[in-house]
């Protein structure tokens, strides 16, 4: 039995004369994430989009796992192929649906038919497969209101297309399609979080990490490559920047008021953010905070790094309890990473008693011992970047 997969498009029903270009990327995000799997083909006629495998070991299952991660799909199925002919359909359904159809009591049939040459009409063809599935699954009962699964029969051109309950796609906006961006990741549950919710407005990632050997470890690097790979399972290929940090942090912890540190330290990350995304071709930046969770995510503080900022910085979690952040990095397979032990540079110099609300001018002043130009220009010289996958 020939199968495809079927591919409804969600929000780019929206975008009028940028349909077309918001098309394209989605099919080149899913090919590109289906590759590793085989050869296939993809076609598109309204509204659906048809992904074809070709090759004879395509693993079907893996695909379809891989299209429920990618943006910009509202719903998807596996559907069988058959001859549009009455027939035909007639032995398909039953058989093509035949674990599905046994482990429910109610259905309904839906019927599509874009080819008008053919001898039903939709609801003639309905009532009539309808009845086919009646009499082979006598336990199946008619529930045109809630049923538990909807056949669907699609009549078109090439053939007629059968299927069971569509799965609900990943939902957002093609990546790419909205830019791209670079995220601060700290091997925390909030940052990877922020990444997947910004990737699903659309933007490809790049990251950030500043790692601060030798008081963080090199398994804190793991750490965070292993979450990138989670987010990457939906933004696609991510470069990583990893910044080295500790020359900068001892320096503050030197020459700086220690109330300040983290204030400070927040700032120069965000400088030196700023740098990377410019020569990377990021638009903006993104963090995990949220409002009021800590010291340094009061909007005082908030207010003082974006001072320093020339980009705009995103905060998708800003508005979010801890609950229901941690509900999202369950559900993109990243909190169980998120908890392993390991110390994140946020945690080497922490002030007993840090400044949470900031005036004006204050962090200019107790950083103003710091070089900060010739630090930047060191740590941006020490990067070390990587692709996750
Ligand atoms: P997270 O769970 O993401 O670590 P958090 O609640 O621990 O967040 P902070 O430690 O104050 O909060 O960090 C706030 C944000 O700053 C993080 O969400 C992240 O975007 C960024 N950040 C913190 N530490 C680092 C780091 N070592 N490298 C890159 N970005 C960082
Ligand atoms: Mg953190």
């Amino acid at each position: 039995m020939k199968e495809v997969i079927l591919v409804k498009d969600g929000e780019l029903a929206l975008k009028g004369l940028n349909r077309s270009v918001f098309e394209s990327k989605l099919v080149n995000n899913i090919k590109r994430r289906l590759k590793p799997l085989g050869e296939f083909k993809i076609s598109r006629a309204q509204s659906t989009m048809f992904i074809e495998p070709i090759s004879e070991d395509f693993d079907m299952d893996e695909a379809l796992e891989k299209i429920g991660r990618v943006f910009g799909i509202s719903g998807f199925s596996r559907a069988c192929v058959c001859d549009k002919t009455v027939e035909s359909i007639f032995e398909t359904a039953p058989e093509y649906l035949c674990d599905a159809l046994k482990n429910v009591k109610t259905f309904k049939v839906e019927a599509k038919r874009a080819d008008k040459s053919f001898p039903l009409k939709s609801p003639e063809l309905c009532r009539e497969l309808g009845a086919v599935l009646l009499q082979s699954f006598p336990h199946l009962r008619v529930d045109v209101h809630n049923p538990e699964i909807t056949v669907t029969v699609e009549v078109r051109d090439f053939g007629a297309y059968i299927r069971g309950n569509q799965l609900k796609g990943a939902g957002g906006l093609p990546v790419g399609t909205s830019g791209r961006a670079a995220v601060l990741i700290s091997g925390g549950i909030d940052s990877p979080v922020a990444a997947y919710m910004m990737a699903k407005r659309g933007l490809a990632l790049n990251a950030i990490h500043f790692a601060s050997p030798p008081y963080t470890s090199a398994l804190a690097e793991e750490k965070v490559k292993k979450l990138l790979e989670k987010v990457a399972n939906y933004s696609g290929t991510i470069k990583l920047a990893i910044v080295p940090f500790t020359e900068i942090q001892e320096q503050i912890r030197e020459k700086c008021p220690e109330d300040y540190f983290t204030l400070i330290m927040r700032r120069m990350m965000m400088r030196i953010s700023c740098r990377i995304a410019q020569t990377d071709d990021c638009l903006g930046l993104i963090t995990g905070e949220s409002l009021g969770q800590v010291a340094s995510q009061t909007l005082p503080a908030i207010s003082s790094t974006d001072f320093v900022c020339t980009i705009p910085v995103l905060r998708p979690l800003v508005g979010m309890d801890k609950e229901e952040i941690v509900t999202i990095s369950r559900q993109i397979d990243a909190f169980e990473t998120s908890i392993l032990p390991y110390e994140d540079c946020c945690t080497v110099f922490t002030p007993k008693h840090p400044h949470t609300r900031p005036k004006p001018g204050q962090c200019e002043k107790a950083e103003e011992k710091l070089d900060i130009d010739s630090l930047i220009e060191k740590a941006i010289s020490g990067i070390s970047y990587s692709y996750i996958n």
